[in-house]
């Protein structure tokens, strides 16, 4: 039986539909398959003109500039990218430099100092951890050579049968094949299954919220997810396992999920008895956005690998990278081997003197401690005005990231249906009239995170004024959608 294709009426007639890069709407069919919901919408025309995207013509600061005139508060920098917001001049300058110095070298046997100089400051920005960083575009890309170097160590080091990887449910990690392959993101793969690696083990992610049992101990319920973790290892065979592949606190695919206390400690430690790596995807959530550099910084542990993007080049210029850790790099040079990988743009040079711009300016202006005081705020706020809706079931994040899941009963935490697409409605009506607010949103991960989830995650240089009126716009809003629920 499908249900994709079913359209949901519009809030307003005639409201425009504004489906964003998020999970969009999803639908899980009876028997268990999950697909994109075919959106009604005409067709894009000749001249590019796309009726689902609306025209930005400008940007300052936390406010993105439409064609019609209005200007929207982003409150979400897209995905977590925009950590200094719009127009920072400083960043196009250094990009503007660069650019006519040298725009492009290639990587293979040319080198420039702007690479240089950021590959220097991801290193001494982690005191020396990451030894060597590769500069790519995507954070798909930085996760797909993330998972390529964590098999290639194994080869360097003797091990070749370390084929298989450990990942999450409740993850997205990337739309290429590789990254996809580690991700549970189901609605994402489903059309791309039969491509997939077949050697991935997935267990639960860590969701408190959605998985602690009542009367379980913290302490209890960290071991339970070491046992399910060391479990898979014995399952896949544990001389098997490459690595352990998590993001820190989940994004897109829940909605800013933090590890439990004590969580990352727990698995790394399972990782270290069986001899596989810890690989941790940050594209989302690390470079700032959870008020230390490293989301890991909070956890107690040390990645072998990671995967770094968004907030890296703050949307300025497509930035991600492939981070490794001493360990690894020692294990390449013992074999006098190089990385088997490289894309003809990697370690641009245009793109590196952006990214540094935007890193150094978040040290120069001490922006961690701001993320740090303001997420407080944003907490506050949000816990003060949200939490008691009757459709609100838990707010949870870290630092600027911070997601708030819509549940249809508060006791029971049953979600709404997902053909509601409750969470979409709770976007297109901030970004319509009279709120004009960006938000980013979720309808949970087909069938896995089971709310709607909507996620507030505002530049690293907001002021509490700023986090006043996106929560004020943001409890307005659920209740204009609350009120119009049947
Ligand atoms: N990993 C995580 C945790 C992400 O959130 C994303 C994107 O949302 C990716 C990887 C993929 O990054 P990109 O969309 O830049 O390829």
């Amino acid at each position: 039986e499908k249900v994709a294709g079913v359209s949901w009426p519009s809030l307003e007639p005639g409201a425009a539909v504004q489906p964003v890069s998020g999970l969009g709407s999803v639908v899980t069919t009876s028997s268990g398959v999950t697909e994109r919901k075919k959106e009604e919408s005409p067709p894009t025309a000749a001249d590019g003109t796309d009726p689902n995207r609306i025209l930005v013509v400008g940007g300052q600061g936390n406010y993105l500039h439409l064609a019609d005139g209005r200007k929207i508060l982003d409150a979400c920098g897209g995905a977590a990218v925009a950590c200094l917001g719009h127009g920072v001049k400083e960043i196009s300058d250094a990009i503007m430099s660069q650019v006519s110095t040298i725009s492009y070298v290639p990587w293979g046997f040319l080198d420039t100092q702007s690479r240089r100089d950021m590959s220097e400051w991801l290193s001494q920005s982690s005191n020396g951890h990451f030894k060597k960083a590769w500069i790519t575009s995507s954070g798909s890309e930085a996760m797909e050579g993330a998972v390529k170097l964590a098999r290639e160590y194994f080869v360097w080091k003797g091990e070749p049968q370390r084929v298989n990887f450990i990942a999450r449910e409740e993850s997205y990690h990337g739309i290429t094949l590789g990254a996809l392959s580690m991700g549970g993101h189901l609605v994402r793969r489903g059309p791309f299954e039969s491509l997939l690696f077949a050697g991935v083990y997935r267990i639960p992610a860590c969701n408190a919220y959605r998985q602690k049992l009542s009367g379980e101990t913290n302490e209890e319920f960290v071991s339970r997810k070491a046992k399910e973790l060391e479990a898979k290892f014995i399952e896949a065979g544990p001389d098997t396992v490459a690595a352990f592949v998590a993001e820190p606190v989940v994004g897109a695919a829940s909605g800013c999920v933090p590890s439990f206390p004590g969580y990352f400690k727990a698995m790394k430690a399972v990782c270290d008895k069986y001899g596989a790596l810890l690989v941790l995807d940050e594209v989302m959530c690390g470079m700032g956005r959870t008020g230390t550099l490293h989301a890991w910084e909070q956890e107690g542990v040390t990645p072998d690998i990671q995967a770094i993007g968004k907030g890296l080049g703050g949307g300025y210029l497509p930035a991600s990278a492939i981070l490794a850790s001493g360990k690894i790099i020692q294990a390449m040079e013992a074999k006098n081997a190089a990385f088997t990988h490289g894309h003809t743009y990697m370690d641009h040079p245009v793109v590196c003197a952006a990214a540094l711009r935007v890193q150094q300016i978040i040290q120069r202006d001490n922006l961690l401690s701001n993320v740090q005081s303001q997420g407080k705020y944003l907490e506050k706020l949000l816990r003060d005005k949200l939490l008691s809706h009757p459709i609100v079931g838990d707010i949870r994040g870290r630092g600027l990231f911070w997601g708030v899941e819509l549940v249809r009963d508060k006791g029971t935490k049953e979600p709404f249906d997902p053909e509601l697409q409750l969470a979409r409605r709770v976007h297109e009506t901030a970004l319509s009239e009279p709120y004009n607010m960006a938000l980013y949103f979720g309808q949970g991960c087909a069938g896995q995170a089971k709310g709607d989830h909507i996620m507030i995650m505002p530049a690293y240089n907001v002021t509490p004024d700023v986090i006043e009126t996106i929560v004020d716009k943001f409890a307005a809003v659920i209740d204009d959608v609350f009120g119009k629920l049947e």
